[in-house]
């Protein structure tokens, strides 16, 4: 069972369930202004975030994720299935990600040229990639071959990977 956060105006979707690993908190929508992080139950030390459905984030949306991370610095988090714009976030923003944070999978799109359709593939860290520690630089090894759903052709990387892999090969 998990509780429900609905913003009023429908920017952004909170829903928290719990599991034996911790809470976890699943975004979906838009983070922006209308954005209520106060008003999330947020229990336990440990927070697992699903960010899969987050569609956009805007100037005014950082500001109140920033700050929402900055009130939890006691905490630590696991980020999951991580969405294109927070991707783009993590990239550009230093702070986006607290620095007790965990990036455990996130989403690269891939694009079809033959048909012009496309996919978000899943990268999980361990597999696909593994972060870059003081002592060694991060890895990507996208998996081979990654087959349109819709005509089978193969598919190629549709974002600028020394931009999109940026946060896994910077060292701390
Ligand atoms: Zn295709």
């Amino acid at each position: 069972m998990g509780a429900r956060i609905v913003d009023s105006s429908g920017g952004l979707d909170i829903t928290v369930r719990e599991s034996p690993e911790g809470s976890v908190l699943h975004f979906n929508g838009c983070v922006d202004e209308r954005a209520r992080f106060g008003t999330v139950p947020v229990p336990g030390p440990n927070l697992i975030f699903d960010l899969g459905g987050v569609a956009l984030i805007n100037s005014l949306g950082i500001r109140g994720w920033v700050n929402w991370m900055r009130e939890m610095r006691d905490k630590s988090f696991t980020f999951r299935r991580c969405s294109k714009a927070i991707v783009d976030q993590i990239n550009v923003l230093e702070g986006f990600l607290p620095p007790t944070s965990f990036v455990e999978s996130f989403f690269v799109p891939y694009h079809c040229d033959a048909c012009g359709g496309g996919e978000q593939i899943l990268f999980r860290h361990g597999e696909e990639f593994e972060k870059g520690t003081a002592d060694r630089s991060g890895r990507v090894s996208p998996p081979t071959g990654a087959e349109c759903p819709k005509c089978r052709a193969r598919m190629e990387m549709d974002v600028i990977e020394s931009k999109y892999f940026r946060f896994i090969r910077y060292r701390r």
